[in-house]
Parts: structure tokens; sequence; C-alpha cells
């Protein structure tokens, strides 16, 4: 079910019906019973389902690409996180969730990697500033919102837990390549 987007206008001053009051009780009471009479129907004759409660988990919200759920580690075609342990995302990060270990990697490349990341989703805001300072889009917003535990300690996640394969995340990386006008190399990840 794709997610909408409604604009609400508001207007400054009120005018001599909404100063009465009333009227614009009667008027919300119209709206109210309106959805719930067409949506009545609906449910009885499983058509116009249009504004219908989301009846969740069997049916989710597609939700719009701009949405920022769980922060995760992209993962690279040959294994192992795209992450350069630069500690950009470590720095911007306003809640110090992010944790991160640098070290090298044992082939001959000997490129900078993250030996541990661990981020503490019991903190984080999902503000994304993560994302946005990451060179090398790394770590980017998830649709993902299904992060419940019975203790604190189960949403620290490690390196392991936030790594995610980069066709999972394709519409988000697509969104930040269009979004910062960032150019992309022929395997889709970012270049320059
Ligand atoms: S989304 Fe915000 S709070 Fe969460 S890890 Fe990223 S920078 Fe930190
Ligand atoms: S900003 Fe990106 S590359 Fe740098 S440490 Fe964070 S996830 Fe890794």
């Amino acid at each position: 079910m794709p997610g909408g987007v409604i604009v609400v206008e508001r207007r400054e001053g009120l005018g001599l019906a909404e100063r009465l009051y009333l009227p614009m009780l009667a008027r919300g009471l119209w709206v109210s019973a309106r959805h719930f009479f067409r949506n009545l129907r609906g449910f009885v004759t499983g058509k116009n389902r249009r504004d219908f409660v989301v009846q969740y988990p069997e049916e989710r919200v597609d939700y719009a690409d701009a949405f920022r759920g769980v922060p995760v580690l992209v993962e690279r075609e040959e294994g192992g996180p795209r992450c350069v342990a630069c500690g950009l995302c470590e720095l911007a990060c306003p809640t110090c969730c992010i944790r991160i270990e640098a070290g090298e990697l044992p082939d001959a490349s000997g490129e900078r990697h993250p030996v541990r990341f661990d981020l503490d989703l019991a903190r984080c805001m999902f503000c994304g500033l993560c994302e946005e300072v990451c060179p090398v889009e790394a770590i980017v917003m998830s649709r993902s919102v299904e992060m419940a535990a019975f203790d604190r300690a189960s949403l620290l996640f490690d390196k392991r837990a936030l790594l995610v394969p980069a066709a999972l995340v394709k519409r988000r990386l697509d969104f930040l390549s269009k979004g910062y006008e960032r150019p992309r190399d022929a395997d889709g990840e970012r270049a320059g």
C-alpha cells in the first residue's frame, strides 16, 4: 500500500462559523461519520479500502523513499561492509550511538575497514546525519522500523547485524544519488 501526502491548508484568521464553534463541531462530526460509513461499506463489500487501517503485519505501508528507518551498513559485492572507517558518521552522530574501531584489511590492498562497528539503536534518533556525511554511501537509512526488544542491550547492533546487501537498500541508494546529485560508477557504487 503506497504512502500518500496530504497537504493541509491552514488559515490564520477565524471566520464567523469558526468563532461560533457549534457549526464547526457539526462539520467535524459530519466528516468523521462520512469516513466511518465509507470505510464500513468498504469493509463489508471488500471494495474502496483506500483509507482503511493497515492490517499490520499482513499488510505493510510502502514508505516514501525519503523515509528514514533503522540505519544499516551496505555490503560490498565481494563481501564485508563498504565502510572505510573514516569515522565521519561517529563524529556527526548527535547521540553518540556509533562506535568504530578502524583497522586494515589483511589482504595486499591494506585498505581501511572497520574492525568493529557498533550502533546503539536504543539511542539512535533516525536523524540521518550519519548517512549524510558518509563519503562512500556505506551507512544508509533503511525502510525497516521493526526493532522491538525486551532490553536495551539487545538493541546494540554490531557490524554483522547491521550489514545488508546493497540490493536491499537500492531504492534508498538511488534516492541519495538523485537527491545529492552524486555520480555513480558502472557497479552502482559512488564515484568521486
Ligand atoms: S541516524 Fe542520527 S542518531 Fe542514528 S546513528 Fe545516524 S547520526 Fe546517529
Ligand atoms: S562515514 Fe561511512 S565510511 Fe566513514 S566510518 Fe561512517 S559508515 Fe564508514
